[in-house]
């Protein structure tokens, strides 16, 4: 199995009752790649996935291309893509074997190849005892497991994933996400990945599409959405950014806290931003400003500090410390210029 290129070329939607859903929107995804769609409920995923799906259609003149070829026109089950649902969509009275066997079936696949296909996925997916099971006597977990392992049974071109753990609890999150992680590797399949959720599109994306009112703010790799976020909704969306205000000082910033110096991008900005992993807290003569402890949440690796430094927005810190910090004490932090970051835009 591997994956073509694909390619969305001005697709825009606007709905009967008149909601614009999607702006035209562009995406040049690789063959093989992993690209996430990520963004707040109502910002437009779901209609680009069934657009690239061939489940609704573009209606601002706008293309998609398969392999280089135009697919705008072409039904979805003559595209060739497997896809998975936040609600998996299996049928509920066949066995998990007959729920992966059905898309080799309808396509006409003798049955011996049907059943050594049937067992090939289930093994990928581990879950192979469940063979005989009934979707009804499975887990939420488990279900999507068998709607993974239907979806790649018939070796599609690509795979089209709404948001398949958003329904599943934490732990169970976790390591499914890490199992499609290692599927996703394994296939080298092209796949359009949809979620609100920013850990998972840090963990699973070749690249982030991070999408705002039915467009695309910003497309990068997950290290230059999180280093060199593109606007404030991009930086507020994925992680934390502290943002302060402050007034040119030279190379530097002044703010009711303190004084940061600026690397050259930033010299001259008065609205900068940093992420909490990048402060450190140490001696007052070392700080660039310092604060009063508002709370302190330890995290068992980590604690997370919120500093009130008498400006309007207060300071999250991660420290390293596991001693305990008290509401109200003083704290004392240093940041280096070049973590400073500033918006281009
Ligand atoms: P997301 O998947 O990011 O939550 P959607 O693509 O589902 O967003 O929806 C984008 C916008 O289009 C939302 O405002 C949504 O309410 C609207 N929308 C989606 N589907 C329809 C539809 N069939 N009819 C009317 N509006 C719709
Ligand atoms: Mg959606």
């Amino acid at each position: 199995m591997s994956g073509i290129p694909i390619q969305v070329q001005r697709c825009g939607k606007t709905f009967d009752d008149g909601t614009r859903a999607l702006e035209p929107i562009d995406l040049e995804i690789a063959a093989g790649e992993t690209i996430v769609l990520l963004g707040p409920s109502g910002c437009g995923k779901t209609t680009t996935l069934r657009i690239i799906a061939g489940l609704e259609a573009p209606d601002t003149g706008g293309r998609v291309l398969f392999d280089g070829t135009d697919v705008t026109p072409v039904p979805i089950e003559k595209r060739n893509v497997g896809m998975v649902f936040q609600s998996y969509a299996l049928f509920p009275n066949m066995s998990v074997a007959e729920n992966v066997e059905y898309g080799l079936k309808v396509r006409g696949m003798p049955a011996m190849q049907r059943a050594a296909r049937v067992k090939e996925m289930l093994a990928m997916m581990h879950i192979e005892p469940l063979a005989q099971r009934r979707i009804d006597q499975l887990s939420g977990g488990q279900r999507q497991r068998v709607a993974l392992a239907r979806a790649i049974a018939t070796r599609p071109r690509a795979l089209l994933l709404d948001e398949p753990l958003t329904a599943l609890d934490a732990k169970l999150r976790d390591s499914l996400r890490l199992e499609i992680d290692r599927l996703l590797r394994s296939l080298a399949i092209t796949t359009v990945y949809v979620t609100h959720d920013q850990a998972e599109a840090m963990a699973l994306g070749d690249r982030i599409a991070v999408m705002e009112h039915g467009r695309i703010a910003q497309i990068g790799s997950p290290q230059d959405i999180y280093s060199a976020p593109a606007s404030s909704f991009v930086a507020d969306f994925i992680g934390t950014m502290n943002r302060i205000t402050g007034v040119v000082q030279g190379n530097a910033l002044r703010f009711s806290g303190g004084v940061i110096a600026l690397g050259p991008d930033a010299v001259g900005s008065t609205e900068i931003m940093f992420r909490p992993e990048d402060v450190r807290i140490v001696s007052p003569a070392a700080a660039n400003f310092s604060g009063k402890v508002v709370s302190s949440f330890f995290l068992g690796d980590h604690t997370r500090l919120v500093i009130d430094t008498g400006d309007a927005q207060w300071v999250t810190v991660r420290a390293q410390q596991r001693t305990p910090f008290i509401s109200g004490e003083s704290v004392h932090c240093a940041i280096d210029p070049a973590a400073v970051l500033t918006l281009k835009s």
